[in-house]
């Protein structure tokens, strides 16, 4: 292996720029050219593809976003598409290729293998919703920010002594919901993978009322549904002020933690490491703590779930 490329692909999560900037630095570190490739898979398909020195990296550990730029691309998703991409990495004389981004760029990823182009996954997305990886980069960030978000609410919450709903990213999954929830004292917590009973998240406000708290937060993840349709409910059944706030993008901004630099920089360079040992078709994960390449396909056959015991205990804590 003499040339390895990089893309980032799917939606954008803090800390891919660290991803890249160790694929980059480790790649040249081992003696790699390394290239970068614009806008994903529509780079690819585009021939958009360019020399990254060690220099074009600096400067980006810090930043969210993507210097690559992130894009979805519908032409991957066809046999001509892929085949297109081939061409380009052949003619451009890389020799394999690492994926930054979410499970549906990882299809694609696979694809290309099937393809016979080496390719390897680094997840990347602030949902945590990739399966066989304990953490995916900008979780931890988009955690942060949920968290910052809450605590200014709360003061106003506190103030006018009101009820709060918020929404909070994660598509089908309640990562961000539990872990913010469960850092910010939220009364309730209501995530995608435990069905709520309304009666009882009912109770628990009443009985934070009447044990002297002066404001209740209440966290819904998106795959739950709309926090405004949820907190007309609530309104129905108790007759309290109510508001809402759905955080949206923010989450998806912003300078990663230290965690998801350090993460980020631990996993580009595996994906780096795997390349070199001449693995395909696999994604670099975290397995308590330990960096480990997984098949792609043992990756799909299983399924994401978030730490439950997690959600057990911000039950018990937020009495
Ligand atoms: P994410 O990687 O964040 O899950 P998407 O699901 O939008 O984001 O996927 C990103 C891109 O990966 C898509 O625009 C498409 O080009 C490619 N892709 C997704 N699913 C497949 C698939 N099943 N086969 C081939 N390419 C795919």
């Amino acid at each position: 292996m003499k040339r390895i490329a990089v893309l980032t692909s799917g939606g954008d999560a803090p800390g891919m720029n660290a991803a890249i900037r160790a694929v980059v630095r480790s790649g040249h570190y081992h003696g790699l050219e390394v290239y970068g490739v614009i806008r994903g898979y529509t780079g690819l398909i585009n021939g958009d593809i360019r020399p990254l020195s060690l220099r074009s990296v600096g400067d980006i550990i810090h930043r969210g976003g993507t210097i690559l730029y992130s894009a979805r691309c519908k032409e991957f998703q066809t046999e001509e598409g892929r085949k297109k991409a081939v061409e380009q990495l052949r003619k451009h004389e890389i020799d394999g290729l690492v994926v930054i981004g979410g499970d549906g760029s990882f299809r694609g990823a696979q694809k290309l293998t099937a393809l016979g182009f080496p390719a390897v996954g680094v997840p990347g997305t602030i949902d945590n919703d990739i399966p066989g990886t304990d953490f995916t980069i900008g979780f931890d960030t988009a955690v942060n920010t949920v968290i910052d978000c809450i605590d200014k609410i709360r003061d106003t919450a506190t103030s006018h002594e009101r009820t709060y709903v918020i929404e909070v990213m994660g598509r089908n999954a309640g990562d961000i919901a539990l872990w913010s929830g469960l850092a910010d004292g939220a009364e309730s917590i209501l995530i995608p993978e435990s069905p709520y009973d309304l009666d009882d998240v009912v109770r628990r406000l009443k009985q934070a009322t009447e044990s002297g708290k002066k404001h209740s937060i209440i966290i819904v993840a998106e795959g739950v549904g709309s926090g405004v349709e949820f907190a007309e409910k609530i309104k129905e059944k108790l007759s309290v002020e109510t508001r809402v706030t759905v955080l949206g993008h923010v989450q998806r901004g912003g300078s990663p933690t230290a965690f998801d630099r350090v993460l980020a920089s631990r996993m580009g360079a595996k994906a780096v490491d795997l390349l070199r040992a001449g693995e395909k078709d696999k994604m670099v994960a975290i397995q308590n703590n330990k960096l480990v390449g997984i098949d792609f396909d043992e990756a799909f056959s299983m399924k994401h779930q978030p730490d439950m015991e997690l959600y057990d205990l911000a039950k018990i804590l937020s009495i």
